[in-house]
């Protein structure tokens, strides 16, 4: 860091001890850190652009011995009492309660998040597995009236062990987000962070043996997506695979699992269009279209990338938009009152930087941003971008930016903003602004995507039902419906007939 920098200073070893003391950091297996075998590879802080961390790539004999420890341990799981499952999850939330303070730090240090935001993303894990705790002794089948003399019922049992890929841009959030619901209904559950941002899952597993889960049951893998991922979606253990991340990703992976008959969940990308109308009240919306897509600087699946706004007023509205991206405070994640950190990565930063770029060379208008804010000469910094006279079919209205910056689209009408809005691979989620009832709920029906807001934006909430259509994925995480894919029912027939009729007749007499 040079002597002029901006940023605070950093103390990665104090971020990590809470959690992993002086040990080596490898995979979490069977309660304990295995080393990995594999090539190193480094970790690197978004907001400084270096290396602080060389870890091993766990490999696929760690994920091996992982597989094995985790088929054992989903047993022991199985076996307990559903009351003593949640009891244990509930005790997991407690954990990352009390540990608030120093996830959210670990986060931001090691994936560039801003404090502000980490904080309320580490008390989100913590209710995932409250409430998750809560579904745990809920969990049951029914008893179907067919029309035999039979009694049949169903019973919701586990996969086993489920295979989830997590990618770098809410790492701990998206492993709460999955782990909660694959133990609730009694499965274990191998996670594989992305290879950029391991450490708040490891600290999962770490807390969860504090919280009396027995071993094998949370396994957290550090590794390349092409070693160690490979070897955990295609291992023979592996009965479900659940993937957060893009989905050219995506695609591979239910590639790979479909070789063994193995079912997915992906939760891919987005292209959200959020739809402001001319009766909005639009300070509210200037306000929830800044948090839409500058919030986790824009690298969010849901993220509102597509801002359409009617002609009538995109004039005034853009003014409000583009004055407000010029006062968030963009900088040193560590920094409380930082709004916008670094973007995570320089691949994506790079990503970033070319399609605003090719933006303006189909002919959109830079009205904001594009530039790193001052002061910030290293690590992966940019300014809000505002990008204006967008059409759709313009590649950055057609490509998932996954970065602090929006494309603002005019439309006359609301048959031309639905439109605009469904032309789009994906169909994530989205949103309207209008004070008109009746058209609020038209649009909430006629646009495809599977999370849809009215007059807001990003709430998400683990008890409801996330996920997407289109090329943004199938399967839903979280609800009532994320335990769904954790379970699969089994039918059982009892006859209770005390003659009951025979197909075949010639038992001896
Ligand atoms: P990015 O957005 O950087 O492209 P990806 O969607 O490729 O991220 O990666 C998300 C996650 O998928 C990461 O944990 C990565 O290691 C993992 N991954 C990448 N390729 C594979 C693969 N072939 N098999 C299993 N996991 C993979």
């Amino acid at each position: 860091m040079s002597s002029d920098s901006k940023l605070m200073a950093r103390d990665y070893h104090k971020a990590m001890a809470p959690f992993f003391g002086s040990d080596e950091i490898g995979s979490w297996v069977n309660g304990a850190m295995m080393p990995g075998r594999g090539d190193m590879f480094d970790l690197i802080d978004p907001a400084t652009g270096k290396a602080f961390l060389a870890l091993k790539d766990a490999g696929a004999d760690v994920v091996d011995a992982a597989m094995k420890a985790a088929s054992a341990g989903q047993k022991v799981w199985w076996g307990m009492t559903a009351a003593e499952r949640g009891r244990i999850l509930w005790r997991i939330g407690q954990q990352v309660r009390d540990h608030l303070d120093q996830l959210a730090l670990l986060e931001t240090v090691s994936a560039g998040k801003p404090i502000r935001d980490t904080k309320v993303e580490v008390l989100k894990v913590a209710e995932m597995f409250e409430y998750y705790a809560g579904w745990a002794d809920k969990l049951h089948g029914d008893v179907i009236p067919v029309p035999t003399s039979h009694l049949n019922y169903t019973r919701p049992e586990p996969y086993g062990v489920v295979t989830q890929i997590t990618p770098w841009n809410a790492p701990i959030f998206t492993a709460g987000w999955q782990l909660a619901p694959a133990l609730c209904t009694g499965n274990a559950a191998v996670l594989k962070p992305s290879e950029m941002t391991p450490l708040t899952s490891l600290a999962l597993g770490v807390l969860s043996k504090k919280a009396g889960l027995p071993d094998g049951v949370i396994t957290v893998l550090t590794g390349l997506g092409t070693t160690t991922g490979v070897a955990a979606t295609t291992h023979d253990v592996t009965r479900k695979v659940v993937f957060v991340g893009s989905p050219r990703t995506g695609a591979i992976i239910a590639a790979q699992a479909a070789q063994n008959i193995v079912p997915c969940v992906l939760e891919l990308g987005g292209k959200s269009a959020n739809i402001v109308f001319g009766d909005a009240d639009l300070k509210r919306a200037v306000l929830g279209a800044q948090a839409a897509i500058f919030s986790g600087a824009g690298q969010s699946c849901v993220a509102g990338s597509r801002l359409l706004v009617q002609r009538n007023v995109v004039d005034r509205f853009l003014d409000m938009l583009v004055d407000g991206a010029n006062r968030i405070p963009v900088g040193d994640p560590m920094d409380s009152a930082t709004q916008i950190g670094p973007i995570n990565n320089d691949a994506q930063y790079q990503t970033v930087r070319r399609l605003v770029a090719a933006g303006q060379k189909e002919g959109a208008e830079l009205l904001a941003g594009g530039i790193r804010p001052e002061g910030y000469d290293e690590g992966y910094f940019l300014r809000p971008t505002v990008l204006g006279n967008v059409r759709n079919d313009m590649a950055i209205a057609r490509e998932e930016i996954f970065g602090p910056v929006v494309s603002v689209i005019p439309f006359d009408d609301e048959a031309e903003a639905v439109a605009i809005a469904n032309d789009s691979k994906f169909g994530l989620a989205g949103a309207v602004w209008t004070q008109s009832v009746d058209r609020a709920h038209r649009v909430a029906a006629n646009v495809r995507a599977g999370t849809f807001w009215i007059n807001s934006y990003k709430t998400i909430n683990v008890m409801s039902p996330f996920g997407g259509f289109g090329a943004s994925g199938y399967g839903r995480s979280s609800g009532k419906e994320g335990l769904m894919e954790y379970m699969q029912p089994k039918s059982v027939w009892t006859e209770t007939a005390a003659n009951p009729p025979a197909a075949f007749g010639y038992a001896p007499e």
